[in-house]
């Protein structure tokens, strides 16, 4: 079946693709390739509706957002049974992705006005005159290229903000989870039927390129580092810009005076829950010397329980994107060739579309298991002298995108967490930023730049607009020929007993 898109809108590509259900290889739809044509055609309509949508008081666009949220919670349930099927994550991993869009969709709706409405900022001593007003404007069309791997979740980072912004958004999903895209984009047009101010192209890498080059005001990119890079060229013919979400190699910090067993438990989910395929995932973890022994014996134990499957019980999927398992291979064995020790699984894992959980230990730094994004069921596990050398270990990576840290006490916790270079970092708990909405996401290195969520998320979707109005005349006028040598000898006095004093 040729799924239906977009009720608005007119661009209608012939070529089409499947999407599979990665557990079975079923076919679940076929969706059109978008071609340049029909991306500019898309991205034309956009601007349309961009102008409808930035006309809106904040308050009209807040209700329909909030009308977006209410709906896509009351059909929560069928959209999660779509993302089992695309991505073959459990039900619950899917309701509980979806969960979070909707914390998202909520904050989004009720901050953005606060956050960027106009508002007077102090003008300071030598523009006493000038009253001045700073407010943040939407950009326009902004171009959404999202993964597979959190399909809901993941793009609603940047198409929840972008709209509270009050941005049209162009939304091209991965060509993995098209029929999810589908939903999302159907289920906005319920709400919102005048304009197609969040639409759907489908298609993979070329279309997303296209969407790229197409002159939308900025595009907001999650997926690999390496593809980051093609869009980044592709943007530049534009000068378009962009935020780039990419991949991580999180890590996972454990003090002497954790608690282990919370410790054990948190790792495992965060190295193992939707099969590692979580830019936040956990995949490496340095553990204080002292304690390295019990953490890694209650960590096994955790580990050992976990299951992958297709069936209901099961506790992760199948690997969604087939070729990841040829790369998850690939750091095992390169794992071990250097030495490296596995205590749970190893090679064996491997059984094509599922990976069993493994744990590697005694993996030298340099090995690909701790120097590239694995995205998969496994994590090393080194021992540190203290959290000093673990966050050192940490910080040696190119990606800095998220962070555990698991300590008693306090202050060894926050300095530990204020030292990692991530982005984000939780203490005593796994991934729980992602879950705040008012805290930014985004990393640095090979993880990205710019920021999704939070104000910082409000603000990467709009152009700060800064006004001055003259309120009364200038005592001197500088800014004009008729200023007199008097004039400056005043203002240059003040400046010297403003500014001019010295500092010890
Ligand atoms: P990917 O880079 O293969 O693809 C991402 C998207 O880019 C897809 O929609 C794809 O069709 C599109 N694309 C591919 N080539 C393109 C091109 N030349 N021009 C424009 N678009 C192009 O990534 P993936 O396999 O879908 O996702 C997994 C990666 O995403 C992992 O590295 C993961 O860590 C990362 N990720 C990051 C975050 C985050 O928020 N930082 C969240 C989820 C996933």
């Amino acid at each position: 079946m040729v799924t239906t898109l977009r009720t608005q809108g007119s661009a209608r590509p012939a070529e089409t693709f499947d999407t599979l259900n990665p557990a079975t290889s079923e076919v679940i739809e076929s969706f059109p390739v978008f071609g340049e044509d029909d991306v500019a055609e898309t991205v034309e309509a956009a601007r349309q509706a961009a102008a409808w949508w930035a006309g809106l008081p904040w308050k009209e666009r807040r209700t329909r957002l909030l009308a977006w949220k209410s709906h896509v919670t009351r059909y929560l349930g069928r959209l999660a049974e779509l993302v089992h099927n695309e991505t073959g994550k459990p039900l619950a991993d899917a309701q509980l992705e979806i969960l979070l869009a909707i914390v998202h969709i909520d904050w989004a709706a009720r901050n953005a006005h606060k956050v960027l409405r106009p508002r007077r900022v102090r003008s300071g001593l030598v523009a006493l005159n000038q009253a001045a007003t700073l407010e943040y404007q939407p950009l326009g069309v902004i171009g959404v290229i999202g993964p597979w791997n959190y399909p809901v979740f993941t793009p609603m980072g940047s198409i929840a903000y972008a709209l509270a912004a009050g941005n049209a958004v162009v939304f091209k999903p991965s060509e993995l989870t098209p029929a999810v895209g589908a939903w999302l984009v159907n289920s906005f047009a319920e709400v919102v039927p005048e304009q197609p101010v969040l639409q759907l192209i489908t298609g993979a890498g070329p279309t997303g390129e296209h969407l790229a080059r197409s002159g939308v005001s900025k595009i907001a990119f999650t997926g690999s580092a390496a593809t980051a890079k093609k869009v980044m060229a592709a943007c530049a013919e534009n000068l378009t810009p962009m935020v780039a979400e990419c991949g991580g190699k999180d890590a996972f910090l454990v003090a002497d005076d954790a608690d282990l067993d919370a410790a054990a438990d948190a790792a495992a989910w965060g190295a193992l829950s939707n099969g590692g395929q979580t830019c936040v995932g956990i995949e490496r973890v340095y553990v204080v010397e002292g304690v390295y022994h019990s953490f890694l014996e209650k960590l096994t134990d955790k580990m050992a329980e976990v299951r992958p499957g297709e069936d209901r019980e099961a506790d992760y999927g199948p690997m969604t994107l087939p070729g990841q398992v040829d790369v998850i291979e690939r750091h095992i064995a390169d794992a071990l060739a250097r030495g490296g020790r596995p205590i749970i699984g190893g090679l064996a894992s491997i059984r094509k579309p599922f990976v069993g959980p493994v744990i590697l230990t005694d993996v030298p730094e340099e090995s690909r298991a701790v120097t590239e994004e694995t995205f998969g069921p496994t994590v090393t596990v080194a021992s540190v002298a203290n959290l000093d050398e673990g966050v050192r270990l940490a910080n040696a990576s190119r990606y800095g995108l998220g962070a555990s840290v698991f300590a008693r006490n306090k202050k060894d916790a926050m300095a530990a967490a204020r030292k990692l270079r991530s982005g984000m970092t939780a203490v005593n708990s796994v991934i729980a930023f992602a879950s705040v909405p008012s805290l930014p996401f985004g990393g640095s290195g090979d993880s990205g730049f710019g920021r999704i969520h939070g104000a910082d998320g409000l603000r990467e979707f709009s152009r700060p607009k800064s006004i001055t109005r003259q309120r009364m005349k200038p005592p001197v006028n500088l800014t004009s020929f008729s200023r007199t040598d008097k004039d400056m000898r005043k203002i240059l006095t003040v400046a010297t007993i403003l500014h001019g004093r010295r500092y010890k």
